[in-house]
């Protein structure tokens, strides 16, 4: 007999033995082709799509080391944590380590007990010097996976310029296959990567950006603390993201959430280091459910089940909206994004982009898109995925506050409009949003009274509105072009030159549309998406919660973070199935072998006692 080497087990026994999924997502097949075949390759997939186990399960079929780029200490810490408690040898290096525990990882490397090495970018140059040459002499590089690859683009949203070295390594790689993943779906980006790369007639893969799981919902700005409550009161005991616009505004909400019960804590760059490392700690280890932020809290939040994410605030463009929004429900379960937006948002950015000589055309034009998107009545999954260049193939979403009629067409907008437009003219241009309503739902207020504004035709045109409602039709017709605000500190409303032209000719504004929030019908809950009424169907609910409690356990005795252990799609799998052996356990989506030998014991003692 020769001694052939054994065969590699394939794809398919890896994913269901080391991961326990039987089937595969979007472009995974491909991505996985391409590294088995050696071509370089980039896939874009949004978050949560799926993209890092596309070079983790390559890694342990092909022969070698397979070494992953990725820029963020914590983020590699905590793959490197999932994946070895999968029982997939892979460890990381970076200057964070003890010095014991790099000697140990270098032992290992030595000895061959790896598959996947993570490493951070500077690590491959300069810094350490000949360790480069030391590991590639030891050990044989299967691929190279470079993750959140846009961060070697000016044009990306978080460029790193050590991620530029990543070039020096394919020279010195010539043989070596090259993959790129990232969730920056801009062709720009795109087009950057493969050249700063060096990527060969690379295969392409660029999935769908619509996340069906996610609910989509935009509200005016009222009280915002009423409006965040009634958001937490939908997901009580999840985990979720409050995103504030300013530090002071993250540290008032937080303190008031916390006075309010609530299990919260702040994180933004005004925090010292050891503050932001023990809250976004708190987050991922679920010892807090929320947390209120600043965009600065975002890369390396990798927990799955973030089952919500607030703005109150727009972002400045919806390519931050989609990142920031994205990181809700990246374990595929239902979750809410909710967008709370006034048109001082955009003023306030117009004014500090313009602080910086940063307030280009091209910033302008994003600011547009995203003022556009808040005020758009139409399908909110439609409108993001058709602004990242994609047609979207379903009518309705069933996971949207349009789709599921929570808004409000009014029957003639272009009367409403007018209305409107012509109280700006006769209020002569020189009031603000505030004055502007209280004439138009006839309230007189001091000013109204004091300047005899109550004698104006306008007044009282829309006695029937309430207050909420006339600003969101001023806020959207500023996002239409027909109003626009301006001065500082005390913005006053005026008409564009489309604004004047509506007001002279009504059929200038043919197909405005304008929306307001329906009123909730009485006795009638908060609307559920579809995805959310399907992923709980036959759930039992607390056998649900003792699985996460006995999750939480675990994970505080390993000290690792939860969703380490298990996703919540798992728990609510075992919830629904209530396997009773060991073998029906092994066959739960996301249970591995390695995870029923090793916790497949208490799981199902815990499923015993609900039953008892
Ligand atoms: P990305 O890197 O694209 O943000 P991840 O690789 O973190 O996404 O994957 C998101 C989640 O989906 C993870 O929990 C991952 O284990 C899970 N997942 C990936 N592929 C599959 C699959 N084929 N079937 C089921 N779950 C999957
Ligand atoms: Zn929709």
């Amino acid at each position: 007999m020769l001694d052939a080497p054994p065969a590699p087990p394939p794809l398919a026994d890896v994913f269901a033995r080391y991961w326990g999924y039987t089937s595969l997502r979007p472009l995974q097949q491909e991505a996985m082709d391409a590294i088995l075949g050696g071509r370089d390759s980039l896939l874009v997939l949004p978050t949560g799509g799926g993209k890092s186990i596309c070079f983790q399960a390559p890694a342990l079929v092909r022969d070698g080391l397979a070494l992953v780029i990725s820029p963020l200490i914590s983020l590699m810490k905590d793959q490197v944590d999932t994946l070895v408690a999968n029982g997939v040898p892979a460890a990381c290096l970076n200057s964070a380590m003890a010095a014991d525990d790099r000697a140990a990882v270098m032992a290992g490397l030595r000895e061959g007990r790896y598959r996947l090495l993570y490493v951070a970018p500077e690590r491959i140059a300069g810094e350490g010097g000949g360790w480069l040459s030391w590991l590639l002499a030891t050990c044989s590089t299967s691929f190279v996976a470079v993750d959140e690859a846009h961060c070697i683009s000016h044009w990306g949203h978080d460029f790193r310029p050590e991620y530029r070295l990543i070039g020096g390594l394919r020279a010195q790689l010539p043989e070596v296959s090259f993959h790129a993943f990232t969730a920056t779906a801009t062709a720009r980006v795109r087009q950057d990567i493969v050249e700063q790369l060096g990527l060969r007639a690379a295969v392409t893969l660029v999935g769908s950006f619509d996340r069906p799981n996610l609910l989509y919902r935009v509200l005016p700005r009222a009280s915002i603390k009423t409006q965040v409550l009634q958001v937490l009161a939908r997901h009580r005991g999840e985990a979720g993201i409050v995103y504030c616009p300013t530090r002071r505004e993250v540290d008032a909400l937080a303190a008031w959430l916390a006075g309010e019960g609530f299990r919260v804590r702040p994180y933004h760059a005004g925090l010292s280091d050891h503050e932001r490392h023990a809250n976004q700690d708190a987050f991922l280890t679920e010892a807090v459910d929320i947390v209120v932020a600043t965009v600065a809290f975002g890369m390396g939040i990798d927990r799955s089940n973030v089952r919500f994410v607030v703005h109150a605030g727009a972002p400045q463009s919806l390519e931050h909206y989609q990142q920031e929004a994205g990181r809700a429900g990246r374990d595929g379960l239902e979750a809410e994004c909710v967008l709370i937006v006034s048109s001082a948002d955009f003023l306030r950015w117009r004014e500090i982009l313009s602080k910086h000589g940063e307030l280009t055309d091209a910033r302008q034009a994003l600011l547009r898109d995203m003022e556009r998107y808040a005020a758009s009545v139409g399908c909110r999954h439609r409108r993001l995925v058709g602004y990242f260049g994609e047609a979207y193939a379903k009518d309705e979403c069933g996971a949207c506050d349009y789709c599921l009629g929570e808004l409000e067409s009014s029957p003639d907008p272009v009367t409403l409009a007018r209305q409107i437009l012509s109280a700006v003219a006769r209020l002569g241009q020189r009031f603000g949003a505030a004055h502007v309503g209280s004439v138009l739902r006839g309230h007189v207020s001091e000013q109204v009274r004091t300047r005899g504004h109550d004698r104006l035709s306008v007044f009282g045109l829309l006695r029937e509105a309430s207050i909420d409602e006339v600003r969101g039709y001023i806020d959207q017709l500023i996002a239409h072009g027909l109003l626009q605000q301006s001065g500082e500190q005390y913005p006053v409303l005026q008409l564009t030159a489309d604004g004047a032209a509506v007001l002279r000719d009504a059929s200038v504004a043919a197909g405005l549309t304008l929306a307001r929030q329906r009123k909730p019908e009485k006795g009638r809950g908060p609307r559920r998406s579809k995805a959310e009424a399907a992923s709980w169907a036959g759930v039992d609910r607390s056998l649900f919660d003792a699985l996460r409690e006995l999750r939480l356990r675990i994970a505080r005795e390993r000290g690792v973070p939860p969703y380490v252990i298990f996703h919540d799609a798992t728990l609510r799998e075992l919830a629904r199935v209530r396997p009773a052996t060991l073998d029906a356990l092994r066959h739960v989506y996301g249970v591995g072998a390695r995870k029923a030998e090793d916790l497949g014991e208490s799981v199902l003692s815990v499923i015993q006692a609900q039953q008892a």
